[in-house]
């Protein structure tokens, strides 16, 4: 998708991703030999070497690459690296990325060091957090693949077996009442403009749906949501897009679960229901150019995760052939070759002119999703 922007402003963009048609190749076919893309690893320094001779910017989709590489290729100041190493080293450290927002003086909930992973120092934190106890690892966590949701002390032993010998830590439960998510884009200069807020609705930790605009009463949570993100985003360093995950209780009280340091899920929607996609803003960040308006251009709207629910395409395939005739639905496949149990493989954007029209777009669209709904 920020390979779909990028084309469209006339941006020359090095792809650095494991093969030689991974999805975003597939939208970008370099024109020129000096802007072949990379075949190789994100983790892979000497791959990230060879890329940054080749751009005079460079930026991540992901939090989870080699940072070493990345502060060896600062020094050089001969490429400009957004957001910078010392925000994507402490944000791919979700212990320390806490740690970081807590000095900040960014409402988080409460958490604490598992310092190794032992028996032992799992019981030491429920002592001290309570059950249910959120254990995830510090590392290398995505859509959940890296959270145990520990109900009982006997499933210690199940969740240090899960996690394997990953860094963790733990985390207190929070009863929240919703989930909500701000985009928030970060010049070169440092200020910072947000999106709307949006509620996100998660399956088995893994995002399903967003809803854009925020479906609160409260016109408050909207605004407190978006100054809690942009002071968040405001405590990093560098440009581009971050999306900032919160919860919000019932009260109204919001904390801050994580932040990601790019292009987010819960940003997909900018696409068909903003005036400047979170794609298209990232790029304009980046190169310090003008944003755009992050307004809403639509009353309402809900993006659809499709994730696999097997390694069988067909199921999606015969979807998407569903999906097709529902009114305002915008379809994204990734263009991933192969389709497994719990992978994002592409999303579905449903716009309307109001609430109540976009769920009843939504609604036959969930009797058919080939993942079981609960
Ligand atoms: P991603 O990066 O894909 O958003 P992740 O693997 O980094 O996901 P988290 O965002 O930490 O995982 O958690 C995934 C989901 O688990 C959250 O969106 C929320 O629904 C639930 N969750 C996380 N932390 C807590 C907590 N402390 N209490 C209750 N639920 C939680
Ligand atoms: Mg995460
Ligand atoms: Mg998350």
């Amino acid at each position: 998708m920020l390979a779909a922007s990028a084309s469209l402003l006339n941006i020359k963009v090095v792809i650095l991703d494991v093969g030689e048609h991974s999805p975003a190749k597939q939208i970008l076919a370099p024109t020129d030999p000096k802007f072949t893309h990379i075949d190789g690893s994100f983790k892979d320094p000497e791959k990230i070497l060879q890329l940054s001779e080749k751009v005079d910017v460079l930026t991540v989709e992901i939090e989870h690459v080699d940072v070493d590489i990345l502060d060896k290729v600062a020094q050089s100041r001969r490429v400009q690296i957004h957001p910078s190493p010392s925000t994507i080293r402490v944000i791919q450290d979700k212990y320390n990325q806490k740690i970081h927002l807590q000095k900040a003086g960014i409402a988080v909930a409460e958490f604490l060091k598992i310092p190794e992973p032992t028996p032992e120092a799992v019981h030491a934190a429920m002592d001290k957090l309570g059950l249910p106890l959120m254990i995830k690892s510090r590392t290398l966590a995505y859509d959940g693949r890296g959270n145990f949701v520990l109900r009982h002390a006997s499933e210690i032993e199940e969740a240090l077996a899960t996690l394997k010998d990953r860094p963790l830590y733990a985390e207190k439960w929070v009863k929240f009442e919703r989930e909500i998510a701000v985009m928030v884009v970060r010049t070169v200069n440092g200020t910072v403009t947000s999106y709307p807020a949006v509620e996100t609705v998660h399956k088995d930790n893994i995002c399903l749906l967003t809803f854009a605009p925020l479906r609160s009463p409260d016109p408050a949570t909207i605004e407190n949501a978006r100054r809690l993100a942009e002071s968040a985003v405001l405590t990093f360093e560098g440009a581009g897009i971050f999306g900032v995950e919160m919860f919000q209780l019932l009260d109204g009280t919001l904390y801050v679960n994580e932040i990601a340091p790019r292009p987010h899920n819960s940003g997909h929607y900018t696409i068909e229901a903003c005036e400047t996609s979170q794609f298209e803003n990232h790029l304009r960040a980046i190169l310090n150019l003008p944003l755009g308006s992050t307004a809403l251009k639509v009353p309402s709207s809900v993006m659809l995760n499709l994730i696999g629910g097997s390694n069988d395409m067909s199921q999606l395939t015969s979807f998407v052939g569903y999906a097709l005739n529902v009114p305002g639905a915008a379809i994204h496949m990734y263009g991933k070759t192969e389709c497994r149990g719990g992978r994002k493989m592409g999303h579905i954007t449903i716009v309307g002119d109001s609430d109540a029209q976009v769920n009843d777009r939504l609604r036959p669209l969930l009797t058919q999703l080939p993942i079981p709904m609960s």
